[in-house]
């Protein structure tokens, strides 16, 4: 049967209620439901405690849409990047990201992107669709399984950075972390979390809405708006204005300090005006700026800027009270970093 349905689109409560339609036990709904989840099982077969007769009934119903990791490249630095295989053979990447004392997988939402960064190599993959709620939490479940084969430990972080605009696939996103933070999943904290934006205002302001105890990051970039749609183009659809109001409310609402994600590059936001404009946007609340290092795509306009410009931020911005990190770049050798994402491999 070609359209059977993914099981995983079943919440527990359905799938407790198909089985009371066949006229089994609601509790056999339970026992299915921590195969798929937490036992993260890949077929029928597997579930050992359900008889034959349901597994077959099962199987005649519905299929189990896994991901797949189709190829695995890793690092000299431990940076492993997975291209994954869809249940429709679309790919996208997620990597393992290794340091000193944490193991972070920077997962997929979406497969290609819908904004248009200038500077990014998904960007240049136009979006073909939004993954689905099992197939982020997949993603990570494959990233825990090697942190633990690779590095001995298991996977202490998760960042929404991968391909894709996580705010613009926002309830399956959210399913996504339901399900990696529930006891009925992988049980991990909310705050080992970071969903990274590029910036959709009124996405932001819902997240604050709901609740949500995961962390923000915001790929901000540049906070003169001219810039900004220089190299975001989408900025002019969302102006820093508003973005800058929807943080506000992010604030004012979950008081949790937001990151932004900030690439430095040579004559793009490179001068003491960019400083600036970044000190007086994002002075209103707690603030930690990330410098990352940038990994050129090509030749083109945009290169990393000086060791001079970088330090400028990193003065004015600790002067500010605001708090400043430099990220190097990882796993550069297999183009697994920030931005590169692009299904090379
Ligand atoms: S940087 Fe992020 S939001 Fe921008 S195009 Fe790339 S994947 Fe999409």
């Amino acid at each position: 049967m070609a359209d059977k349905k993914d099981i995983r689109a079943l919440t527990k409560e359905q799938l407790r209620n198909f089985f009371v339609a066949q006229g089994d036990k609601a509790f056999r709904g339970n026992q299915v439901y921590e195969w798929l989840w937490k036992k993260s099982a890949h077929s029928f077969e597997g579930m050992t405690n359900i008889s034959k007769e349901t597994r077959d009934m099962l199987e005649a119903n519905f299929t189990i849409n896994n991901i797949r990791v189709d190829q695995m490249q890793r690092s000299t630095d431990g940076t492993i990047k997975n291209a994954v295989k869809l249940h429709d053979d679309l790919v996208v990447e997620s990597v393992l990201i290794p340091t000193e004392t944490r193991t972070t997988a920077c997962v997929s939402s979406q497969v290609g992107c819908s904004l248009d960064c200038r500077f990014c190599a998904t960007a240049r993959l136009k979006r073909m669709r939004n993954l689905n709620p099992d197939e982020i939490y997949d993603q990570v479940v494959a990233i825990d399984n090697q942190s633990r084969l690779y590095h001995d430990r298991p996977l202490s972080n998760i960042v929404f950075m991968g391909m894709g605009e996580p705010l613009m696939n926002y309830n399956n996103v959210l399913k996504a972390i339901e399900m990696i933070t529930s006891e009925e999943g992988l049980g991990m904290s909310p705050k080992r979390i970071t969903v990274s934006t590029s910036g959709v205002p009124k996405m932001i302001k819902k997240m604050a809405d709901e609740d949500v105890r995961f962390k923000l990051a915001v790929s901000l970039h540049s906070a003169i708006d001219e810039v900004r749609t220089a190299i975001m183009p989408f900025n002019s659809t969302f102006p820093l204005k508003d973005l800058r109001e929807a943080l506000e409310y992010w604030y004012a609402k979950t008081k949790n300090r937001i990151t932004y994600e900030y690439v430095v590059w040579r004559g793009i936001n490179d001068s003491q005006k960019d400083v600036d404009a970044l000190v007086k946007f994002c002075k209103f609340a707690p603030s930690k700026v990330n410098l990352i290092e940038y990994n050129p795509i090509d030749d083109g306009e945009f290169q990393q800027a000086s060791d001079d410009a970088l330090n400028r931020y990193i003065t004015t911005l600790e002067k500010n009270g605001i708090t400043v990190t430099v990220r190097r770049s990882r796993g550069k050798d297999i183009d697994a970093a920030c931005g590169q994402l692009a299904n090379k491999s």
